[in-house]
């Protein structure tokens, strides 16, 4: 299975996944058509899935014109999202697999950001192989997604269980916020070496207009302020020990930031 990441918008990511040994393709959150109808005329490419996240226009705006132009794809979504992305067709929950190429997807009910809100996971198939995690606007690269439609505890328990997957997952968000992320990171982490050296890449990187995306979920644990609510530098930015506490507060900062 070979992933391509899409530029769209202002700055949000499609992901197309590729089964070069029968040329279908599925997509991830397509935000608009056009370049994922692009990509798949370069490989020669079936469109056969479309895997959304949530229902949010920036994640689906493509659906309609995709499924006009491959009616047969199957278009698969949260649950909780019924009635808010357009042709959806299969409706998942926490613990659901589903299937492309020769690798299977589990997928996370992570609500926080919105309602409904999905993530998909697919493990590893050897051992020297990453996991592939496509966290839509839960997880970001250096942050989190915004609380719109859930709580701030809701938002915390999806988080924790993101976090309990392999280090050596690639994270493929949604969009490219990484290095405003980092940015507040280090408002409230300024002493974590791993993140001051993370903004130093991450800055180099963004001047020469390169994507941040995949980052490795590792690097998420030990840099991400929405994953360190068991740290102490951000347990006493929020002056507590609760995981759903430090998480409320670091979330509301960076809302201002
Ligand atoms: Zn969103
Ligand atoms: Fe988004």
């Amino acid at each position: 299975m070979d992933i391509y990441r899409l530029p769209a918008r202002t700055d949000n990511y499609i992901f197309v996944l590729h089964n070069p040994a029968d040329n279908t393709a599925a997509v991830i959150d397509p935000a608009d058509a056009p370049p994922v109808l692009q990509k798949l005329k370069e490989l020669g490419a079936t469109l056969v899935t479309i895997f959304n996240t949530h229902h949010h226009n920036d994640h689906v705006g493509g659906n309609r014109e995709l499924i006009a132009q491959f009616p047969d794809a199957e278009v698969y979504g949260s649950a909780q999202d019924q009635g808010r992305i357009p042709e959806q067709r299969h409706f998942l929950g926490e613990g659901d697999r589903v299937t492309f190429a020769d690798r299977t997807a589990e997928v996370f009910f992570v609500p926080g950001h919105t309602r409904g809100h999905i993530a998909y996971y697919f493990p590893p198939t050897s051992d020297d192989e990453p996991g592939e995690l496509f966290p839509g606007d839960t997880l970001f690269a250096g942050g989190c997604g915004r609380l719109f439609e859930g709580t701030a505890e809701q938002m915390a328990v999806s988080l924790a269980k993101l976090r309990k997957l392999p280090d050596h997952t690639r994270v493929w968000c949604g969009h490219e916020y990484t290095l405003s992320n980092l940015k507040f990171a280090m408002s409230v982490d300024g002493e974590n070496e791993e993140l001051r050296s993370r903004l130093t890449q991450v800055t180099a990187a963004r001047q020469q207009n390169q994507p941040t995306i995949p980052s490795m979920l590792a690097e998420e644990k030990a840099t991400n302020p929405f994953l360190r609510w068991n740290a102490p530098a951000l347990q006493s930015v929020a002056s507590s020990e609760d995981p759903v506490t430090v998480f409320a507060h670091i979330r509301k900062l960076k809302d201002s930031f």
